[in-house]
C-alpha cells in the first residue's frame, strides 16, 4: 500500500537569501514572501526498505551511519534528492528515471561526499531541527503545487508547470546551491565511497550525464536537482575520468537488487500514472515480474480486484517469500471486502519482511478492524498502538487507531488518536481541541492524559 499524505504547507515562491531560509524554517515569517502550496509526501514500506538499503553502507563508508534513517519519498516526477544526516529526501521521479539501484546509489553517494565535506553548513543544521515536512515545502518539494496538481488531473499539471517555473526556480538556486569546488569535490568523495563499497560510479555518472544534457535540451522544465548542482561539461568529463579508473567501473548490481529495483519503479508508475506508464517502462520486458507486478497493482487500483488477485496469486506462486506480494494482496483483498483473509496476508507480510515495518502492521491492523469482530478489532487496536510507535509520523494510521477504539467504547483513547492524527499532519488547532476532549474522560497523570497534555501545549518551532 502506497499512502499519500498531502498537506497545505507554506512554500517560499520567490527569491529569497539563504539567511532568510534558515529563519523561515525556524520562525514564523513575513506571509507576503510566501504562497500556499500542496506537497504530497508518499509513504510505502517497499520502497523505504529498499532505498534504506542502498543507502547504509554509504553512510557507513561516509562515517554517518545511524541507525534507522528516515526515507521521505516526495511524490514528484522530477529528479531530486537531498540528505541532511538523519533523513534522505528523494524524489519519486528520480526513482523511476534511474535504471539501476547503482544509479540511486550513486546520488546518495553524491550526497554523503556534500556532507562530509561540510558544504552549505549552515542551511543543514537549520535543517537538522526542521521539522520534515518544513524541509520538503522549502526545500525539496519546491513546485510542489505542481506535484499536487498531478494526482488530480495531468492537465493542470502542465499547466502549472509553466507557472511555477520562474519564481520556484528562482527559490531554489538561492536556498541549496553548491559552488563549482564543493561539486567536484563531492564527486571525489562520492567515488571514494562507491569503491570502498565495492560498486562502480557509472551509475552516477549516467545520471548526471542525463541531467547536465537535459539542461540544454529543457530549458525551462529544469529538474530541481540540477539549479542546486551546477553540471558544466569540465565537471562531467572530470567524474567520467575518476569513475572509469576503478576496478569496479563495470560493476553490475546484484540481479536480485535489480529486480527489486524494477518492481519499485513498476509500484510508482502504477500508482502515480497508472497501468499505461508501466507498459512504456517495461515496454523491453512485458512479461517480466516487474511488468506484471505494475500490471497487478494498476488493476487493482482500478477497482478490479478478482482479476488483480489472480495477477497476484501468479506472481506469488514465482516468489513466495516476497512480503510486498503478500502485502498488496492484503490490499486487494480488503477492497474485496474479504477482511479476514486480509488480515491473514498482512501477517504473513509482516513475518516476511525485514525488521518491524510500522507500516505493514498498521496495514494488518486496518484489516483487523475491517472484519468489525470485537476479538480482532481488540487486536487491530493493539497492532495499530504498536505499529504507530514505530511510525508515530504516519498520520493517516490513527484514523484507524481513533475507529478501533471506538468500536471498543473507549472514548477517551479514541479521541487521543484522532488528536494524534490532526498533530501529525500540522493542524495544531484540531489536535487541541481533541487532546481537550480526551483528557476530560482521562485520569490524571496516566501515560494518555500526559501525551494529551504534550499536545496541548505543544508550540510550532520559534
Ligand atoms: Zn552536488
Amino acid at each position: 500500500m502506497l499512502e499519500r499524505n498531502t498537506m497545505v504547507y507554506t512554500t517560499v515562491t520567490r527569491t529569497i537569501s539563504l539567511f532568510l531560509v534558515a529563519a523561515y524554517l525556524t520562525v514564523a515569517s513575513t506571509p507576503s514572501a510566501f504562497a500556499q502550496s500542496r506537497v504530497t509526501v508518499v509513504r510505502d514500506a517497499e520502497i523505504e526498505a529498499l532505498i534504506s538499503e542502498y543507502a547504509q553502507p554509504i553512510l557507513k563508508a561516509a562515517g554517518l551511519s545511524r541507525s534507522g534513517i528516515d526515507i521521505v519519498l516526495v511524490n514528484n516526477r522530477s529528479f531530486n534528492a537531498f540528505v541532511d544526516g538523519r533523513r534522505i529526501f528523494i524524489h519519486t521521479g528520480a526513482l523511476t528515471d534511474a535504471e539501476t539501484p547503482n544509479e540511486v546509489i550513486g546520488v546518495l553517494a553524491h550526497e554523503a561526499g556534500h556532507i562530509a565535506g561540510g558544504h552549505q553548513e549552515r542551511l543543514r543544521q537549520q535543517l537538522q531541527r526542521a521539522q520534515t515536512m518544513a524541509i520538503v515545502s522549502a526545500l525539496i518539494g519546491i513546485g510542489a503545487g505542481v506535484a499536487g496538481a498531478a494526482s488530480d488531473s495531468r492537465g493542470l499539471a502542465t499547466a502549472g508547470m509553466g507557472m511555477a517555473a520562474g519564481g520556484a526556480e528562482m527559490a531554489r538556486r538561492s536556498l541549496l546551491g553548491y559552488q563549482r569546488s564543493e561539486e567536484a569535490t563531492a564527486d571525489r568523495t562520492a567515488i571514494d565511497y562507491l569503491n570502498r563499497t565495492g560498486q562502480s560510479a557509472n551509475g552516477m555518472l549516467k545520471t548526471f550525464e542525463r541531467l547536465a544534457g537535459g539542461m540544454a535540451l529543457a530549458g525551462i522544465n529544469v529538474d530541481p536537482y540540477q539549479i542546486s548542482h551546477p553540471m558544466p561539461r569540465e565537471r562531467i568529463a572530470n567524474l567520467e575520468e575518476l569513475a572509469r579508473k576503478s576496478r569496479y567501473f563495470d560493476r553490475k548490481d546484484p540481479p536480485q537488487l535489480q529486480l527489486r529495483h524494477d518492481m519499485m519503479r513498476a509500484k510508482i508508475a502504477a500508482y502515480m500514472e497508472g497501468g499505461q506508464a508501466v507498459q512504456r517502462l517495461f515496454r523491453g520486458n512485458p512479461r517480466g515480474i516487474p511488468a506484471r507486478y505494475g500490471d497487478a497493482i494498476a488493476t487493482y487500483l482500478n477497482g478490479n480486484p478478482r482479476t488483480a488477485l489472480q495477477k497476484v496469486d501468479a506472481l506469488i506462486a514465482e516468489m513466495p517469500r516476497n512480503a510486498y506480494l503478500q502485502e498488496l494482496r492484503g490490499d486487494i483483498l480488503i477492497k474485496a471486502s474479504r477482511a479476514e483473509e486480509a488480515a491473514n496476508a498482512y501477517a504473513r507480510a509482516l513475518s516476511l519482511a525485514p525488521g518491524t515495518p510500522g507500516l505493514l502492521q498498521v496495514g494488518y491492523g486496518q484489516a483487523l478492524l475491517a472484519t468489525g469482530k470485537p476479538d480482532l478489532v481488540k487486536k487491530a487496536a493493539s497492532e495499530l498502538q504498536t505499529g504507530l510507535s514505530r511510525e508515530p509520523e504516519f498520520a493517516n494510521g490513527y484514523r484507524y487507531l481513533a475507529q478501533a477504539y471506538g468500536q471498543l467504547g473507549d472514548i477517551a483513547a479514541a479521541d487521543l488518536a484522532t488528536a494524534e492524527g490532526h498533530f501529525h499532519l500540522g493542524r495544531y488547532q484540531d489536535a487541541k481541541i481533541f487532546a481537550t476532549r480526551a483528557q476530560k474522560r482521562m485520569k490524571r497523570g496516566t501515560p494518555g492524559w500526559l501525551r494529551a497534555q504534550d499536545i496541548i501545549q505543544y508550540r510550532k518551532p520559534g
